[in-house]
């Protein structure tokens, strides 16, 4: 029997991932040569309001008693020197068909606006990997559904992830899901039609052809944390750097079987929106995520893991070979 549990809430995050993604393609395509030089960062500033007042508004419309914890919230946008930002934002919002004041963007950005903890709410990262979009490479659209702790749903938009290795030609884009004890899915993004495969993760268990992902940038995660627990695995294989949680996706497909998040410095607490979507996704595919330490990630403390440190999701049955190399490698 298919169950039918959260179909209307994975109908609606879907159908809204899928239209801030279109909004996000927008601004990325405009990113141009000159502004990448500059490390000019407006583009991932509009890109990233338009996507949380897009994803937002669809949840306010279906699910209006839902509260969300957002990434973003609209003072900056409703102050004088935000003007500028705000006219983008609606011109992007307008791409996609969704006509609106500036008023109302500011009030769907803040239904995200949310920071602490309910029985029932969703959370969003409406552009993980900010870093990612502005160098065009990989980020994500991160929206899941959290009831009583438990993440129930998973979605991840990844607009620049092909759907398929095989055949480059076709359009990138992948659209990944998750609903707790349903499985995890995707399908292309730009192609409802297309029948939505099941994700498994890989289950390899040889060491010396395991593949790990972690972060390009070393301030989010420790290069050479990783390196040591690489090598004390016998890991060979080069990592594969990439941004936001695409990493989660990799896993889930099988592309990959080990990601690492290790603190570089003391004290960071982890958002709920950078791992709500891809754990649920991960957990579908097969694969394991807890802390560095071992521990499950606790979803009932608000925005941030403030009970967990890291992150070690795997998709092979050694988790807990993993989690002792981490710690046996661990810095003072
Ligand atoms: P990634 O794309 O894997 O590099 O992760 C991007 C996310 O890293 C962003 O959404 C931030 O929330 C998060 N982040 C920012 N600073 C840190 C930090 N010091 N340690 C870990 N994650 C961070
Ligand atoms: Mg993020």
């Amino acid at each position: 029997m298919t169950s039918t549990v959260f179909q209307s809430e994975l109908r609606t995050g879907l159908a809204a991932v899928r239209q801030a993604a279109i909004a996000c393609r927008s601004v990325q395509s405009g990113i141009t040569p000159d502004a990448l030089a500059k490390k000019d960062k407006s583009p991932v500033t509009v890109a990233d309001f338009a996507s949380q007042a897009i994803v937002c508004r669809q949840l306010g419309i279906d699910f209006p008693n839902d509260p969300v914890i957002g990434e973003e919230g609209a003072a900056e946008l409703r102050s004088p020197e935000g003007a500028e930002f705000l006219s983008q934002v609606v011109h992007e919002c307008v791409g996609t068909g969704i006509a609106a004041t500036s008023h109302q963007i500011c009030d769907w950005i803040d239904r995200g606006n949310l920071q602490e903890y309910r029985p029932r709410f969703w959370t969003l990262d409406p552009i993980d990997g900010t870093k990612g979009f502005l160098r065009n490479e990989q980020y994500a659209i991160s929206l899941a559904l959290i009831v009583e702790g438990e993440i129930e749903l998973g979605i991840l938009g990844c607009p620049n992830v092909p759907f398929t290795t095989d055949d480059q030609d076709k359009p990138r884009g992948t659209l990944a899901w998750a609903i707790r004890g349903q499985g995890a899915w995707a399908a292309p993004m730009d192609d409802s039609a297309t029948t939505a495969v099941r994700m498994k993760v890989s289950g390899r268990t040889d060491f010396s052809r395991v593949r790990f992902c972690e972060s390009v940038e070393s301030g989010h995660s420790s290069h050479d944390w990783s390196g040591m627990i690489a090598e004390k695995l016998g890991i060979s294989a080069e990592p594969v750097r990439m941004d936001s949680q695409c990493k989660y996706l990799a896993i889930a497909r099988g592309q990959a079987e080990i990601y690492l998040r290790l603190p570089t410095r003391k004290g960071y607490q982890e958002k709920i929106w950078d791992h709500a979507g891809g754990i649920c996704v991960v957990r579908e595919a097969g694969g394991t995520v807890t802390d560095i330490h071992g521990n499950t990630p606790d979803f009932s403390r608000g925005a941030t893991l403030s009970d967990n440190v890291g992150m070690v999701v795997t998709g092979g049955p050694d988790h807990d070979r993993v989690v002792e190399a981490v710690t046996a490698s661990a810095p003072e």
